[in-house]
C-alpha cells in the first residue's frame, strides 16, 4: 500500500475505492499518492474560493482540564476569526461551551443529566461565554453578537428568514455573530441535539461555501483514534454512509457530539454543496492554517459544486501527457453536447502515453485546447483507430474494448470552465 499512508486499513481502503469507482481504471498505489498530491491542491481551491464561511468550536475545545472556559484559547480563536474577517469573508461562529461554562461556574462536577438543570448551566454559562468572547475581540475592534436558535427556527419559514435577515444585517458591521442552541427553552421534542448539526444547519441557511468544525481530534480517522495505526484522512470526496461505520458513536465528557454526529453533520452541510473541514481546534493556529490551505483535518467536499472535484482534478491538477486532435464536428459534441469523444471524431494522436493517462483535446484548425480527459487507449491503439466508426474498429483491431475513447465521466470542458 502507499507509503505515504504507510496503512492498509478498512477506512483507507474504502477511501480509495470511493475514487477509483468513478475511474473506471485500477490505478492501485499510484492513484493514492497522486490523491494525497490532488487534496493539497482541492484544499487551496476550496479555501480560495470561500466567501462566507461558519466556524464551529465544540465544548472540549474551550474547556480547561478544570471544566473553566479556557480565555487564552478564546483569544486566540478571536483573533484568528478577526483576521479571517479582515479578508472581506463573512464568518458566522457557532459556538458550544455554554452548559461546559456553566458547569464550572455552579459547582457541578458532572454533567447533569436532567434537563432543567442543564438549562440552568446552560442560562448561566451561556452569558459568560459571550461576555469572554467579546472581551476577546473587542482589541480587535470587534464585538460578540449573540444568537439562540431551536429547531423551530428552522421549520417555521417566517422564523427561517428572519434568522437569515439577521445575519445577513449583522454582515454589515465589525461584529462576529455567535450561535448557539437557546438550550434554556429547548425542551426535549424541539431539541436540535447537538451543535454539529446546528452549525450544518446555519451553513446551508446562510449557503456558506465552507464550514469548519472545530473538534479535539484530529480529523476523519482510518481507524480508532487510539489505535497507532489509524491515520488521518486528508480528503473525502464524496460523502458514503460507509464512512459512518468507520467510527463507534463516541461522546465528549462535556458536549454532546462524538465523531458520528460530526459525520452526520457533514452528511447534511455536504449535500447542499457546502465544503466542510473537520480539525483539531487545540491547535494553537489553527484556523490561520485552515484559511492559508494547510494540510490538517478532513476536508469533506460538498456536493453539486459546479465543476466536480474529480473533474477539477482532471482538468486542473495532472499535466496532460499527449493531444488528441479533433475535428469540428467532434469537438462540437464534447464541448456543446455534452458527449463522450469516440474515434470517429479525432484527426490525429500525438505524443506517447499509457491509457488511463490525461490528455488534451485540441481543435483541428486553431490548436486550441478545449477539454481534457482520461484516455481509455494508449497512445498506440487511439492512433490505429483514429478517425474509425465502431465496426472499423472492430475489424482493424478484432475487439472493441470501449466504446468512447473519452468517457464523458472523465472528460471536463476547460474552455467553459476556465475564466
Ligand atoms: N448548546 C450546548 C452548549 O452550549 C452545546 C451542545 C453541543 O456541544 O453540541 O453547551
Amino acid at each position: 500500500m502507499n507509503a505515504r499512508f504507510g496503512v492498509a486499513s478498512k477506512g483507507l481502503g474504502l477511501y480509495l475505492r470511493q475514487i477509483q469507482d468513478q475511474t473506471r481504471f485500477s490505478y492501485g498505489s499510484r492513484f493514492a499518492i497522486a490523491m494525497t498530491e490532488n487534496a493539497s491542491q482541492l484544499r487551496h481551491e476550496t479555501v480560495n474560493r470561500t466567501k462566507t464561511i461558519v466556524v464551529k468550536v465544540g465544548t472540549n475545545v474551550l474547556s480547561t482540564d478544570d471544566d473553566q472556559l479556557d480565555s487564552v484559547r478564546i483569544a486566540s480563536l478571536a483573533e484568528q476569526l478577526h483576521g479571517i474577517c479582515a479578508t472581506g469573508r463573512k464568518l458566522v461562529l457557532v459556538s458550544s461551551g455554554a452548559i461546559g461554562a456553566g458547569m464550572g461556574l455552579l459547582g457541578l462536577k458532572q454533567r447533569p443529566k436532567d434537563l432543567p438543570h442543564l438549562q440552568a448551566a446552560a442560562a448561566t454559562g451561556q452569558a459568560h461565554l459571550i461576555h469572554i468572547y467579546d472581551k476577546a475581540l473587542q482589541p480587535h475592534g470587534y464585538h460578540a453578537s449573540q444568537i439562540l436558535l431551536t429547531a423551530n427556527d428552522f421549520k417555521q419559514r417566517s422564523r427561517y428568514l428572519n434568522v437569515r435577515n439577521t445575519l445577513r444585517t449583522l454582515a454589515e458591521f465589525p461584529v462576529i455573530p455567535i450561535v448557539n442552541e437557546n438550550d434554556t427553552v429547548s425542551t426535549e421534542e424541539i431539541k436540535l441535539g447537538d451543535n454539529d448539526r446546528l452549525a450544518a444547519m446555519v451553513a446551508g441557511l446562510i449557503q456558506a461555501d465552507l464550514l469548519v468544525i472545530l473538534s479535539v481530534v484530529d480529523g476523519l480517522l482510518t481507524g480508532d483514534p487510539t489505535d497507532p495505526n489509524s491515520r488521518r484522512l486528508p480528503l473525502v470526496e464524496k460523502f458514503d454512509d460507509e464512512l459512518l461505520n468507520l467510527v463507534g458513536a463516541s461522546k465528549s465528557s462535556r458536549g454532546t457530539g462524538g465523531m458520528k454526529t460530526k459525520l452526520e453533520a457533514v452528511h447534511t452541510a455536504t449535500a447542499v454543496g457546502v465544503n466542510v473541514i473537520i480539525a483539531n481546534g487545540k491547535r494553537p493556529d489553527v484556523l490561520n492554517e485552515i484559511m492559508r490551505g494547510d494540510d490538517i483535518g478532513t476536508l469533506f467536499l460538498g456536493e453539486g459544486d459546479g465543476v466536480s472535484a474529480w473533474k477539477r482534478w482532471i482538468g486542473y491538477t495532472m499535466p496532460p501527457k499527449g493531444r488528441f486532435v479533433l475535428d469540428h464536428g467532434a469537438r462540437r459534441a464534447v464541448e456543446q453536447q455534452g458527449k463522450s469523444l469516440l474515434a470517429a471524431g479525432i484527426v490525429r494522436v500525438e505524443g506517447e502515453f499509457p491509457k488511463g493517462e490525461v490528455v488534451s483535446l485540441v481543435d483541428e484548425k486553431t490548436g486550441e485546447e478545449f477539454a481534457r480527459g482520461l484516455s481509455n487507449y494508449d497512445s498506440v491503439a487511439a492512433r490505429t483507430i483514429a478517425g474509425q466508426r465502431k465496426d472499423e474498429i472492430t475489424r482493424t483491431i478484432g475487439t472493441v474494448p470501449y466504446d468512447e475513447v473519452i468517457h464523458r465521466d472523465n472528460l471536463v470542458v476547460t474552455s467553459l470552465t476556465k475564466s
